[in-house]
Parts: C-alpha cells; sequence; structure tokens
C-alpha cells in the first residue's frame, strides 16, 4: 500500500484519539462503503445499473405495484452482485471495533447486508434490508435467501407460499416511507453518542443527512471519510478525502495498538 501523505496520517491519528476518549462512538456509512466490495452506488446516476433505466421510476413502490416484473428486471443483476460480495476492510475494522466496545452502533444507508457478513451486530438499517422478503397482499414474511436465489438463477418473479402473490424485497424504494423504528433508533443514538463517524456516505439523501448535525448539536466530535466533501465537512473535527478501505482499517489499527 501507498504510504499516507503526513497530512492524512496525522488526521488518521487525531480520529484514532477521538475513538480512544470516546464514550459512546455511532457509525454512519453509505453507498461509498461498499462501493470497494464491488457494489455498485445504489442511487447514484452514471453507474451501469442506473444508466440502463430511469432509476427514479423503475426502484419506485409505484412501479412496483403496477409493473413488478420491470422491478424485478432492473433489480435482477443488482441482487446477484449484493448476494455474491464480500465485506472490504472498511466494514471488517468497524465489526472489529464494535466487538472492542469501541463502536455502539453502525446506523447504514446500505442494503446489501455487508456490516453483517463482516460481523457487526448492532446495526440499524435505514433502507431496509435484502435478507427477508414480504408479500404485498398478505403480509406474510421470508427468508429472502431461497427465494432469491432461484430468482437470480431463472428470473421468476418470488411468489408468497402461502397466497401466490408477488413478494418484495424488505428495501426501502424511492417514493416509500423509512422504517419507523430504525429511524427513531438512528435519531436517539445521533443524539446520545459523542462521537460520530460518517463513511463512504456523500451526505445528500435526506433525513438521514441531517443526523451528523443532530450529533453536533449534542456536542459529539464527528469524523468524516469519504473520496468526495459533504456539506458538514466544514464543522468535522476531522475530514478525510480518502477511500474507506484504506483509512478505516488504518484508524481502527491505531484505536488498537496505539
Ligand atoms: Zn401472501
Amino acid at each position: 500500500m501507498i504510504p499516507f501523505s503526513p497530512q492524512t496520517q496525522t488526521a488518521i491519528e487525531f480520529a484514532a484519539d477521538l475513538f480512544r476518549s470516546a464514550r459512546r462512538a455511532v457509525v454512519l456509512t453509505g453507498a461509498g462503503l461498499s462501493t470497494p466490495s464491488g457494489i455498485p452506488d445504489f442511487r447514484s446516476e452514471g453507474t451501469g445499473l442506473w444508466s440502463r433505466d430511469e432509476p427514479l421510476m423503475v426502484a419506485s413502490l409505484s412501479t412496483f405495484r403496477t409493473a413488478p416484473e420491470k422491478f424485478f428486471q432492473w433489480f435482477r443483476p443488482l441482487a446477484s452482485q449484493i448476494f455474491n460480495a464480500q465485506p472490504n476492510p472498511a466494514h471488517l475494522a468497524m465489526a472489529e471495533m464494535e466487538k472492542a466496545g469501541r463502536v455502539h452502533s453502525v446506523i447504514t444507508q446500505n442494503i446489501d447486508m455487508l456490516h453483517q457478513k463482516a460481523g457487526s451486530k448492532n446495526v440499524i438499517e435505514m433502507h431496509g434490508t435484502m435478507r427477508t422478503l414480504t408479500c404485498g397482499q398478505c403480509y406474510h414474511q421470508v427468508d429472502a435467501i431461497p427465494y432469491i436465489g432461484v430468482f437470480v438463477e431463472c428470473g421468476e418473479m418470488p411468489r408468497c407460499p402461502k397466497c401466490g402473490s408477488v413478494m418484495k424485497p424488505d428495501v426501502i424504494l424511492f417514493g416509500e416511507q423509512l422504517p419507523q423504528s430504525a429511524w427513531y433508533q438512528a435519531q436517539r443514538d445521533a443524539r446520545e453518542c459523542d462521537l460520530m463517524l460518517v463513511a463512504g456516505s456523500s451526505l445528500e439523501v435526506l433525513p438521514v443527512a441531517g443526523l451528523p448535525m443532530q450529533a453536533l448539536d449534542r456536542g459529539a466530535h464527528l469524523i468524516i471519510v469519504n473520496n468526495s466533501p459533504t456539506y458538514i465537512n466544514v464543522r468535522a473535527d476531522v475530514a478525510i478525502l480518502e477511500d474507506v478501505a484504506d483509512i478505516i482499517p488504518a484508524i481502527a489499527k491505531r484505536v488498537f495498538h496505539g
């Protein structure tokens, strides 16, 4: 690995110091955390998946309701990528920090289950999850893995074992509300933490983008690691414009070994 610039090295050390003195640290992650694992940014334009179809149309609740086959056609390559993806060093470092009591919870905008695959336990999924499917008719919920496997193989839409209706992955589509309990929990964690690390999120999607502000308002420290600046970088104690898969493990290493 290329050594960090002196400026980045100093920022890493400062970030590690903040973690060491934190009583309750919370992590907020977005699509940029999973791009090193090969998952395209679900919501940003210009990626292969988005450019073929109009994402706001296809990945919306109204399309799902009126033309689920259109949704599933778009969803198929994404589902395959997500189920085959592996956590990268940033996910693993966060899980290790949680295990060591250095991270209280991970609030994520991602639906790819990579934090859980890495071993994180306290994960708040703001945009839902690929882990389960729910029937639109009778609300019966099933484990997604057997259904998505068949779907990715032969393209057949997953159907409810109880009533035969099409089942929807429990991810939050455009036009759909955030899961209420996740949102309450995220707000509580943002208010109660004394350190927030934002990693791989450009903080462009509300209301999640407002969480660091809530943390700052309560006097928490803020670290931002993202390869492009966010609206709140000016208020961060540390802001590092680099790849999360390089920086987060470097911070964790410093937290553990000085
Ligand atoms: Zn059903």
